[in-house]
């Protein structure tokens, strides 16, 4: 089995295991992607009585599912100026009340699958600066203003320290309902539920190529309530050479996609490299000191620091995006650094573990969803708040094949402007990004 190289991996005695396909495959949908996105779509589906066939390249969990700082946030990922300025009041509060589902539709999942991946609540979205507190203080009330009555401010260095043990913030907005969670137990209890809900998963099973031109002289697929129907059969071709026939395709490889993104889709995505390290096994008391509550906590920097105590109280410190193709250098000794900047005591704890993986960014940090042909439907661009919005976008992306909401074809009239093209798209996106970086340096 390849090695996913992130801690959690190693600590999951049980993993579930996927044959590859034996020969062609028909299904009513094929699902390209064993991430969370794909999974929750396969899970929704054959729940309700869908012929799902999901293929993963590698295996369940070696995109940024399984490698991810696990923190589970609420809402979208950015502005909502973003959203609601495109679109008419009605829709954009529809589309902002599925944002604020999208944690609740985690707990119940875990619930209901009886899921055991260290779930616990408490965030902080920490302030380094005066503007960052504004800015924090400005969201409080404009969430508070449409009924999100989970946030706190804590917007002086007293009503902080109860919270966290460190000099390096001026306050905070703690989120009573945003929190953490171990990412691949997760997956894993979603590839399981997916599988006893009748989808069938396959692992080593790379797409190579996609034909989504209409073919109604294929195999017709079964076609079971589906709302959204597709004018024909699409065919799909495997590294092997075996052949995929399916009436629907959702694509769901995100940052890790492969060969058969659009242009669309390749020109408006942006893989950027973050970087994460756990700790060995920290003492409850210095634990009581740092971070009494085991809240996560982000920073609002552009480039900013996440992290968290697991639940085998090991720190998982998570920064240092890269957005240039240059190594990462030293990343364990950086990313150590960085933790030692915010919790000193923190000097001597070992490493167990660094790793890395592609977070997939949109120009706005809003999901980009769409059409990429006759019945194949994407979604990509989470920015690195994907752990909750996933689920609810794998979630819109069932209905929409059954006919049963009007969010995915809502989300799907959002703009999203192409990064610059060709050669310049790295050098372009990392001069635009250390402005903001050199920004958040000097605390303008
Ligand atoms: C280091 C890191 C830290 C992060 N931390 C957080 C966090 O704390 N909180 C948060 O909310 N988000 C975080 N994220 C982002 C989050 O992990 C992602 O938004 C989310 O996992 C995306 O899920 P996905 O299912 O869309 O894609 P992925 O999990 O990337 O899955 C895509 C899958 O598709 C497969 N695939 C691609 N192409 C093909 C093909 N042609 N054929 C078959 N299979 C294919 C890939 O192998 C991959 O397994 C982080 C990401 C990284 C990398």
């Amino acid at each position: 089995m390849t090695d996913l190289n992130s801690i959690y991996a190693a600590e999951i005695a049980d993993k579930p295991k996927f044959p590859p396909p034996t020969g062609n495959l028909y299904c009513e949908i094929a699902v390209i992607g064993g991430g969370f996105t794909g999974m929750i779509a396969a899970l929704t589906l054959a729940e309700n009585g869908h012929d799902v066939a999901l293929v993963e390249a590698d295996v369940i969990g070696s995109g940024g599912s399984g490698r991810n700082g696990g923190h589970v946030c609420q809402g979208w990922p950015n502005d909502f100026h973003h959203i609601s300025r495109q679109l008419p009041a009605d829709e954009a509060q529809l589309i902002w009340d599925a944002g604020m589902r999208a944690v609740d539709l985690l707990r119940q999942r875990v619930q209901r699958h009886k899921i055991d991946c260290d779930l616990r609540f408490g965030y902080l979205h920490a302030a380094l600066h005066g503007r960052q507190m504004q800015e924090l203080l400005a969201m409080r009330n404009e969430w508070q203003a449409k009924g999100y009555d989970h946030l706190t401010a804590l917007d002086n260095r007293d009503s902080l320290a109860g919270h966290i043990g460190t000099n390096a913030y001026v306050g905070a907005l703690h989120d009573a309902n945003s929190g953490h969670i171990q990412p691949l137990k997760y997956l894993y209890g979603l590839a399981r539920a997916a599988s006893a809900a009748g989808a069938r998963i396959y692992e080593h099973a790379g797409v190579t190529a996609l034909d989504a031109t209409p073919n109604t002289a294929r195999h017709s697929a079964s076609n079971k309530g589906t709302g959204n129907k597709g004018t024909g059969t699409k065919a799909l071709s495997l590294a092997n050479g075996q052949k995929i026939t399916a009436k629907f395709v959702l694509l769901c490889g995100n940052a890790y996609l492969q060969n058969i993104g659009t242009r669309k889709m390749t020109s408006r995505l942006a893989p950027v490299t973050s970087s994460v390290l756990a700790t060995t096994p920290l003492s409850d008391n210095l634990i009581s000191h740092i971070l009494p509550h085991r809240a996560a906590v982000a920073d609002c920097n552009t480039a900013l620091n996440y992290y968290r105590i697991d639940a085998d109280s090991r720190m998982i410190f998570g920064g240092r995006a890269s957005y240039t193709n240059v190594s990462l250098g030293n990343v364990e000794r950086d990313l150590k650094q960085r933790m030692v900047d915010v919790f000193p005591e923190l000097g001597e704890s070992e490493t167990a573990a660094v790793w890395s993986g592609r977070i997939g960014i949109t120009v706005n940090r809003i999901p980009h969803f769409g059409t990429a042909g006759d019945g194949v439907f994407f979604v990509q661009g989470f920015s690195g708040h994907g752990v909750a919005l996933t689920g609810l976008a794998g979630t819109i992306l069932a209905n929409h094949i059954m006919g049963q909401s009007r969010l995915f074809s809502i989300l799907s009239k959002l703009c999203h402007l192409p990064f610059p093209g060709g050669f310049l798209q790295t050098p372009a996106l990392a001069l635009g990004m250390s402005w903001y970086k050199m920004r958040d340096y000097l605390r303008l």
